[in-house]
């Protein structure tokens, strides 16, 4: 039995995986997916020379005078509203009414906002014939020009990027109302073990709910990934079996297991996995979740993760999780993590312990407690907790007052994006 680091284990999952392929999806659906190509914009940003404000485009050195006691009075030629391009050439000494986003028509090189001009009227109202400027603008005052933002052929966002509302926003400025994305991993989720019940079941003498199959569900939903729900499995071979041929028939790119997978007399998902794959137990170095099943079923990576809740949901965050921001399209897939200042001592038995805390900022420093008892079956303590705090491979104690890190649970390198 091998015995890794975290970080060894996950360098070590992580040469077995690579980003999965392509698919063109609408952009209304494309929040939190990764793009697969790169993209380059068709037009210039904004497309045209336009005003950035409500006023009267001019020439401004028509009203290089003007002061509030001494206006400059322009008769006005035309009406420019957004979306409606005027064909009028700006004559020296002349003004046309114009709206933010509305085309600067040739010969104006400025707008005189409406605030500086004696036009009080607001609104849809009549075209004035004339009106008063009560100050000075320079050439190119509150004009925004065709390509500031982007340029048409520039390359806006790389393969790659992850999609925020930000990414989307530019996505349709660009004119992609189609994007080409990569697929969502597919996961499928099995529980083994005679002691489990559904949630929706009372749980008779010595049965328990099945928590893991809901637990790594939502994690698979938070980071991007489509769960594919197996059910339960008795402890029998052929049980467990069936449980993973269904996972193939039905195209999973992974398949995570809890429980089953240490030395226990009953531990049979090694054997079946085993008997059309392959299957490593490993020792990590990882408190909660010492043993860690890594290896493949027919080809498909699979994880058989401890059967403790709290366990299944850790080993999953730094294990399974980036496997699945990789095969989603990303490079960068940690946890945020900061430095915290831990309130009281925690102990480890030398492995590296991930500690449910709350860490919250206190007098401009991020201060963790811990959120409750620390059993890899409480969920509670878990539950309370906005954080893990680390204490590192080989140290036995943190001291209260210690520096130490902080995985901060709610931070997300995702968010939810179904
Ligand atoms: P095992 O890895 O089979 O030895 O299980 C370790 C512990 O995890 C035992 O207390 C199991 O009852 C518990 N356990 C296993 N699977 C689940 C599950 N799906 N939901 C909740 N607890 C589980
Ligand atoms: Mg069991």
């Amino acid at each position: 039995m091998e015995m890794l680091s975290v970080a060894e284990a996950q360098r070590a999952i992580l040469a077995n995986v690579k980003s999965l392929e392509s698919e063109t999806i609408d952009l209304l659906t494309a929040l939190g997916r990764v793009l697969a190509e790169e993209v380059v914009s068709d037009i210039d940003l904004p497309p045209f020379d336009n005003s950035s404000m409500d006023g009267y485009a001019l020439q401004a050195q028509a009203v290089i005078d003007a002061t509030p006691d001494r206006p400059a009075r322009l008769p006005v030629v035309a009406d420019i509203p957004a979306g409606h391009p005027s064909p009028i050439e700006l004559a020296a000494g002349t003004a046309a009414r114009i709206t933010t986003g509305a085309m600067l028509p040739r010969g104006a090189d400025a707008i005189v906002p409406v605030e500086d001009t004696d036009d009080e009227a607001r609104g849809a109202s009549p075209l004035p014939a004339s009106i008063g400027v009560r100050r000075a603008v320079k050439s190119g005052d509150f004009v925004r020009y065709a390509g500031d933002d982007v340029r048409r052929g520039e390359r806006v966002l790389a393969a790659g990027t992850l999609l925020r509302p930000a990414e989307i926003a530019l996505l349709a400025a660009v004119g992609q109302a189609q994007v080409c994305v990569v697929r969502r991993p597919r996961v499928a989720l099995l529980a083994t073990g005679d002691e489990l019940v559904e949630p929706d079941r009372v749980p008779g003498p010595g049965k328990i709910r099945n928590v893991n199959a809901y637990a790594t569900a939502a994690l698979v939903l938070q980071y991007g990934g489509v769960p594919l729900p197996l059910g339960i499995a008795a402890d029998r071979l052929e049980a467990v079996t069936a449980k993973l041929e269904s996972a193939i028939e039905q195209g999973a790119d992974l398949i995570v297991a809890s429980a089953g997978v240490s030395v226990g007399a009953y531990d049979l998902v090694k054997d079946a996995v085993a008997a059309h794959g392959a299957i490593d137990l490993w020792r990590v170095r990882m408190r909660p979740g010492k043993p860690l099943a890594f290896g493949n079923y027919r080809g498909v990576p699979f994880f058989g993760l401890p059967g403790n809740p709290v366990s299944a949901m850790l080993t999953f965050e730094q294990f399974v999780r980036p496997v699945l921001r990789v095969m989603a399209g990303l490079t960068q897939w940690h946890k945020p993590t900061i430095e915290v200042i831990v309130q009281e001592a925690i102990d480890s038995d030398g492995r590296e312990t991930y500690a449910r805390a709350w860490v919250e900022r206190v007098d401009g420093q991020w201060q963790a407690r811990l959120s409750g008892g620390q059993g890899s079956n409480m969920l509670s303590s878990l539950v309370r907790a906005n954080a893990l705090v680390i204490v590192p491979d080989g140290v036995q104690r943190l001291e209260a007052g210690a520096v130490a890190r902080a995985q901060m649970l709610d931070w997300p390198d995702s968010i939810n994006w179904v």
